[in-house]
């Protein structure tokens, strides 16, 4: 085809000409997804890392169902309604430290630019002009929205082709090493003055290729940050509610971060919701008799009653079914399962954490081909770059881990041989 055709859907990250088209899902349940074709396939990636409970859970569902009825949104200018007091309430009493002011929204991408914005306000309400930059991660993912890809990768990630339209952060390795410490150390200290923030996705950079790194990288770059004077943001938005095998993928580096993203899995899979949450010592910077110091944003369908009402559920979930417990459960699966595919010629690395595993290729394959391979096993499992990875919903049943497992592990070894 040389002309674009009729279709009116844009897809997302998709080459429009090349792309097969996309698969028409009818319905969903558990781990599953059913096709207009009739086909059922297990999901090994829970829709983008969100269905953490599985598809449909019936406590979500009526909670949700129950709000509708009652009050399926407000605005939240002015107003306010049980459902955010609540969940604002018990993600304070879940996060670590003063972690205690919730700024809801959106999405990820919008959970970023507040974070970024209220780390450059802050500084501002201090009287520190200047301070306008962002130290970054290579490896790192956060986001599409202007500010969120200016801490993306800039040579890996997505987004490298908008160099000259971005905002010019600084990037750094992780101090996986003493030497990339004392490099981190030294441009932080060189920077410091013209930086406001760190931005960092604690113990696993998701859309960068699942590249773990362990807890005490992570508690590295906390006290350097801290020792520079500069708040720390924890994207947690891949790694929140239990996908690390803890609630929280910073409590495993025993750090406080000063900012903290959540998204993804927040809303149980089943609502666009966001929340940025700060430090007091943070949202005291915005204290003030001035108007003009308040955090100048607020999304129209901020604290949407229905995602608060989703999220409540969600939470509730945590509490009374062993959802910890089945992402280590899973984690022991995902080392059993795909660790021997390390020794494969063409697969330069397994990495296990928690509810999350992959494989890398030692280069990139035909992605087109793997997909299909994968579909043609009866799941849906969507390699990217040089990896296939699996992070299924924890309530995934041992025998569709299995399936999903054998899956990939086939597909992998076709792969390999090339
Ligand atoms: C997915 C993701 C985002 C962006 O979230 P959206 O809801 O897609 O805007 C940001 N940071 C991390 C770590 C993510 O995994």
């Amino acid at each position: 085809m040389t002309a674009p055709g009729p279709h009116p859907l844009w897809r997302p990250y998709t080459q429009m000409k090349s792309a097969a088209p996309p698969l028409e899902a009818v319905a969903t349940q558990g781990a599953r997804i059913t096709l207009a074709d009739g086909r059922t396939l297990i999901d090994g990636i829970a829709s983008w890392w969100t269905a953490v409970h599985g598809y449909n859970h019936p406590h979500i569902a009526e909670a949700v169902a129950a709000q509708l009825a009652r009050m399926p949104h407000v605005m939240f200018g002015g107003l306010t309604h049980a459902p955010a007091e609540r969940l604002g309430a018990r993600l304070a009493a879940l996060l670590p430290g003063t972690l205690n002011h919730v700024f809801f929204t959106d999405s990820g991408s919008v959970a970023v630019e507040v974070a970024l914005k209220m780390a450059v306000q802050m500084w501002l309400n201090r009287g520190e002009t200047g301070r306008t930059r962002i130290l970054a991660f290579r490896g790192g993912y956060h986001g599409d929205t202007l500010g969120a890809m200016s801490a993306c990768d800039p040579e890996e990630g997505m987004h490298r082709r908008f160099g000259a339209y971005l905002p010019a952060q600084l990037f750094s390795d992780l101090p996986r090493t003493p030497a990339q410490a004392a490099a981190l150390d030294a441009a932080l200290a060189r920077h410091r003055h013209e930086l406001a923030a760190v931005i960092v996705e604690p113990l696993v950079q998701g859309a960068g290729g699942m590249l773990t790194h362990p807890p005490e990288v992570l508690a590295t770059v906390a006290r350097l940050a801290r020792r520079h004077g500069l708040p720390l943001i924890a994207d947690e938005i891949f790694t929140g509610f239990g996908r690390t095998g803890t609630m929280f993928a910073c409590a495993q580096a025993g750090i406080v971060p000063d900012i903290l993203c959540l998204s993804k899995a927040l809303t149980g899979g089943t609502m666009a919701l966001a929340a940025t949450v700060a430090t007091t010592e943070v949202f005291s910077a915005f204290w003030s008799d001035d108007p003009a110091a308040a955090l100048m944003h607020g999304p129209t369908f901020m604290a949407n009653p229905l995602a608060c009402a989703a999220a409540n559920a969600s939470l509730d979930l945590f509490e009374i079914e062993p959802r910890l417990a089945q992402a280590r459960a899973i984690a022991g699966r995902l080392e059993a399962g795909l660790r021997p595919l390390a020794r494969l010629p063409g697969v330069a690395a397994v990495r296990v954490l928690g509810a999350i595993g992959a494989v890398q290729f030692a280069s990139p394959p035909d992605l087109a081909g793997l997909k299909s391979r994968l579909l043609a096993r009866g799941v849906w499992v969507r390699p990217f770059g040089a990896i296939v990875y699996l992070t299924p919903a924890l309530t995934i049943s041992e025998d569709e881990l299995d399936r999903l497992l054998d899956a990939v592990a086939a597909t992998v070894a076709e792969t390999a041989k090339g």
